[in-house]
């Protein structure tokens, strides 16, 4: 199979709204599909085949998983629906971020998991830069991959305490992380509209879609079968056997993992009902004055601001910049997606020249309502992981590694989070509203907080 035809995935509500997923804004328009590498070759799954364990999505949790446990010596088969890193994994901004969320710190994990539990995730989220740059060397992978440092700047004074607060939690578990001042701030960011910063630095960026190209081709090489274009569209215990069957085969497993994110299309309603699915632009504007850099991120590193609707922006290679986020009407959303992010990015960095999207894409998310990765158990030996929650590149990447050493006969007490039953939200179908809906709150937190820094 040479090349496979995007069927892209079922819209959204939310995107049904914005006549979206609009085809200007598709996987193939994204920058990173214009630079990123090719994949493996391609396969699609026809008749019948039987594994050892089956893994259903080819994003970067179910391909670090596969790939850890190939190397552990297991025969290991992944189905991903369209191309492995057409979901989230191979369109995002390309930050890799050893933290939680704002607002989410270890301090968070622990009440929310446990003790011992939120120490182990808190601990795995920390080291999984280490992972992703240590996978990137180690398996050759071409993808921009910058270990630069990941900064996250204060956008009002009045957070400060909270920051320095979020940093010593970090230092506690030996973390290398460090509180930039004000001055530091700016220089390293190139805004004077910032009061200090988170600096991470074992984070970094890369090109998301060659990342994830090279995580499959690495698990290929170690023994993977990966089938492309073959959508499980069913699952069903048969005897001691699991059944996934695809519009043109079945495959046969002992055991079965799900990460398919927020585009599992009904796989297993109960389990993708936990999450609430968020779609995102992204832009990348036209190449830049190379000169520009040394004043804004001069250092190379990425940048995502404390708001709550939050401000995120990188270098490429070639001199763009990429940014992006959420958008609070779905109406006319298509333009907006182009426009509204640089608007934002030119008012926080006014030495930046009229910027113009000549790349736009969209991506959805996934996140559970406490922005907690979680393990959800499906039946005798089947499984459904779900760790994206907005913060991917390395919680994912981490997190495969750790449930590959439990899938390889790991106990329980190894796990970074508890097994649990799916336990979706209440009208799972409204979901994709719930962020659009709560932006204009944020909005007005963010605002709140800034005029709260001024007084
Ligand atoms: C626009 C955007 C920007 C982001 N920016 C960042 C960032 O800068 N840094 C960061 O760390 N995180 C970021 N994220 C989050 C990050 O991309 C995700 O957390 C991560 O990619 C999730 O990986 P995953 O493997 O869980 O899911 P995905 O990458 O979504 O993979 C799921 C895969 O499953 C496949 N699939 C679904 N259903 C089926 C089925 N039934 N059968 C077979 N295959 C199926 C899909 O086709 C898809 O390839 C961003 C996300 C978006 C959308």
């Amino acid at each position: 199979m040479a090349e496979i035809a995007h069927k892209g995935y079922a819209p959204t509500i939310w995107e049904s709204l914005a006549g979206a997923p609009h085809p200007s804004l598709s996987f193939q328009g994204s920058f990173w599909h214009s630079v990123a590498p090719a994949g493996p070759a391609q396969m699609r799954l026809e008749g019948e085949d039987r594994t050892e364990i089956a893994i259903v999505g080819g994003g970067f949790l179910g391909l670090s998983t596969a790939l850890h446990l190939a190397e552990a010596g297991h025969k290991v088969t992944l189905l991903e629906a369209d191309e492995a890193g057409f979901g989230a994994s191979g369109r995002n901004t390309g930050f890799v971020v050893p933290n939680l969320l704002t607002g989410l710190d270890p301090r968070y994990a622990k009440a929310k998991f446990g003790d011992e539990k939120g120490d182990l995730l808190v601990r795995m989220l920390g080291e999984g830069g280490e992972l992703v740059f240590d996978l990137i060397r180690r398996h050759g992978i071409d993808c921009w991959g910058k270990q630069t440092g990941w900064m996250q700047p204060i956008h009002a004074a009045n957070k400060v305490e909270w920051l320095k607060d979020r940093v010593k939690q970090w230092q506690d578990l030996g973390r290398p992380v460090k509180l930039l001042s004000r001055e530091e701030a700016i220089a390293e960011t190139g805004s004077e509209a910032y009061h200090g910063a988170f600096l991470d630095p074992t984070g970094g960026h890369l090109n998301p879609l060659a990342f994830v190209r090279g995580l499959a081709g690495a698990a290929v090489k170690a023994g993977v079968t990966l089938y492309s274009d073959s959508r499980a569209n069913g699952i069903e215990r048969k005897g001691a056997e699991w059944h996934l069957s695809t519009d043109r085969g079945t495959l046969v497993a002992d055991r079965v993992l799900l990460t398919t994110n927020s585009t599992g299309g009904g796989l297993a309603p109960k389990a993708e009902g936990t999450q609430f699915p968020i779609t995102l632009f992204q832009v990348a504007t036209q190449q830049l004055d190379p000169e520009l850099r040394k004043s804004v991120l001069p250092n190379d590193r990425c940048s995502a601001d404390t708001r709550k609707d939050l401000i995120a922006y990188r270098w490429t290679d070639d001199n763009r910049i990429v940014t992006g986020g959420l958008l609070a009407n779905p109406l006319g959303s298509v333009e907006r997606g182009r426009t509204h992010h640089l608007g934002r990015l030119q008012a926080l960095l006014p030495q930046l020249p009229e910027l113009h999207a000549e790349f736009a894409w969209q991506g959805r998310l996934a996140a559970a309502r406490d922005y907690m990765p979680r393990l959800m158990r499906l039946g005798d030996g089947a499984f459904s992981a779900i760790a994206c929650n907005g913060r991917g590149i390395a919680m994912t990447t981490a997190l495969g590694r750790k449930l590959a050493l439990w899938l390889d006969g790991g106990s329980n007490e190894e796990l970074p989070l508890p097994v649990t039953d799916p336990d979706p939200v209440l009208l799972p179908k409204l979901a994709p509203l719930a962020f659009s809906v709560w932006l204009p709150f944020s909005r007005r937190q963010d605002a709140k907080d800034l005029r709260g820094s001024a007084n």
